[in-house]
């Protein structure tokens, strides 16, 4: 990596494109968890902590570029209702899309019904337990898939090893797994904080909304 090349790596949804077209001259493959790795193999893996909307803006920018992300929702986040008619619209849409949908599971619960393919990533994972074998489901962190050379996160805006944009383009990973929270790339925001006022402010702005279609009198 050059110095300061990571200084122009925004978290917008116009980098990121620009991450998905490196990985592509690179010579990477979307690949699925539940095969490989193999060489070239890119598990691209959304974990969708906060934001419905958000992880559907970034799921039709990918169907556009034809690249296939695992999108992993939870059924206990306090942010969105996956039950409720918009949490089963957006699981509809992200199938259309072809993204495979798997369980974001808060320890040590994982109900994998039909909604979900057997695929399963820890919110907030204590390192005494995230690598365990989990019965009937492909573990994301299990050691098949999570070694720190082959792994890549954008957790709270900032990536630890720098944008891994050179590398993917250089063909540098043998192949890699890359953690992408999709809130932070469609809000606008410098810092994780900035961001997550942001989505605060989209969400208020959503809540109205649905105040409104719930004939709820906001005058
Ligand atoms: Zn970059
Ligand atoms: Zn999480």
């Amino acid at each position: 990596m050059g110095a300061g090349a990571s200084m122009s790596c925004s978290f917008d949804l116009e980098h990121y494109r620009e991450i998905l077209e490196a990985a592509r001259a690179g010579g990477y493959r979307f690949a699925r968890f539940g095969e490989g790795p193999e060489p070239g193999d890119l598990f691209l893996r959304h974990d969708i902590d906060l934001s419905l909307d958000a992880a559907l803006a970034m799921a039709e920018l990918e169907a556009e570029l034809r690249v296939q992300a695992t999108y992993l929702l939870m059924t206990e986040s306090v942010f969105y209702n996956l039950a409720s008619s918009e949490g089963v619209a957006a699981i509809g849409r992200l199938r259309e899309l072809g993204h495979p949908v798997g369980l974001h599971a808060v320890y040590p619960n994982v109900v994998l019904d039909e909604r979900f393919d057997p695929v399963v990533s820890w919110h907030n994972p204590k390192p005494e337990h995230m690598s365990d074998e989990i019965q009937g489901a492909v573990n994301v962190y299990g050691e098949r898939y999570f070694s720190p050379a082959t792994y890549r996160s954008d957790s709270n805006q900032h990536w630890r090893s720098g944008c891994p944009h050179e590398e993917l383009r250089d063909g540098a990973f043998p192949w890699l797994q890359i953690l992408v929270h999709p809130a932070i790339w469609v809000y606008p925001g410098a810092t994780m904080g900035r961001t997550m006022r942001a989505l605060v402010e989209a969400e208020s702005a959503r809540r109205l909304a649905q105040l409104a279609d719930d004939d709820i009198d906001l005058t």
